[in-house]
């Protein structure tokens, strides 16, 4: 199974934000669509990086509420790592687990057409292990 099939099912919606936008926003958007990263895209639509709800606790941890009213530029991972709609759930693993990330936006031709989290993995892998158990199941029985 690869990255496409995944984006077919869940679609290609991708929260994004301008660099600008203050962090209070980004947790705004955090809680209200209930998920766990947003994409920071510059004036071009290209990625210019990605804030995962670890980097906003890390940084209040560090310098208290005052970070609420920067811009998420400050505090985004600017080296973001993407993938393909070519690319395999494997892969993708392989790359979350040693980069230690759960989240993996999808870029085709320069532009940004979804993003992929490990629920979204590991949801597509655990049917996909539950078809082979039936169809072992079904091999078994008629032979
Ligand atoms: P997460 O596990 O997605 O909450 O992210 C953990 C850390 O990795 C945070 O510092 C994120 O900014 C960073 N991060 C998340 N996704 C990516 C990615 N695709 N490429 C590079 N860094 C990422």
């Amino acid at each position: 199974m690869n990255i496409a099939q995944i984006l077919k099912a869940k679609g290609r919606a991708v929260a994004t934000v301008r660099p600008d936008a203050p962090l209070s926003e980004i947790i705004d958007k955090l809680a209200q669509k209930r998920i766990g990263a947003i994409v920071v895209v510059g004036d071009n639509g290209e990625v210019a990086g990605i804030i995962s709800e670890r980097d906003i606790i890390r940084r209040l941890a560090e310098r208290g509420e005052a970070v609420l009213k920067e811009p998420v530029a400050q505090s985004m991972t600017t080296s973001v790592i993407s993938c393909q709609g070519t690319s395999t759930l494997d892969e993708i693993m392989e790359v979350m687990t040693q980069g230690r990330f759960r989240h993996v936006p999808v870029i085709e031709d320069g532009a940004l057409v979804g993003i992929v989290s490990i629920g979204d993995i590991v949801k597509h892998r655990v049917q996909e292990m539950e078809r082979d158990s039936v169809a072992m199941r079904d091999y078994i029985l008629t032979a």
